[in-house]
């Protein structure tokens, strides 16, 4: 009985990677080994760690994998839907502003030879206002 429970707090014990740190257990979450749990270095795959990886003592039974490998599918089916929703109102995001951006192009363009017209109505104006003015100074 009492190996029984050295055993069980063995399982579960503390244990360190070689840079220090606390190895916390985590799930798997892999195609490979679904809700398989495992303990690692904190940093692991991360620059500078210790690259300490274990799989824990625990098997998922193949029930349970299974349920969680369709998860998985699902969730991946899912995901790529969401892309493909954000690419399309990425798309759509886009040509809108492309829109904005040629309506904008087409008032700049239009306004452009508006101000070219205006200047050459006023350009005359103030011809023929000076012209009036030198005869009025004539007379
Ligand atoms: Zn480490």
């Amino acid at each position: 009985m009492s190996s029984n429970n050295s055993s069980s707090s063995e399982f579960m014990a503390e244990v360190r990677c070689r840079c220090g740190y606390l190895a916390p257990i985590k799930m798997s979450w892999s195609y490979a080994n679904p809700g398989k749990r495992y303990r690692a270095c904190p940093r692991y795959g991360g620059l500078g760690s210790c690259r300490y990886f274990e799989w824990m003592d625990y098997d998922v039974s193949e029930r349970v994998s299974n349920v969680l490998r369709g998860l998985l599918k699902k969730a991946d089916k899912y995901e790529k839907e969401i892309e493909k929703l954000q690419f399309t109102i990425e798309k759509k995001d886009h040509e809108l502003k492309k829109k904005i951006w040629e309506s904008n192009l087409k008032f700049l363009y239009g306004f452009g030879i508006g101000m070219v017209f205006a200047g050459f109505v006023i350009s005359i104006w103030m011809r023929s206002a000076s012209g009036n003015v030198g005869l009025m100074q004539l007379n």
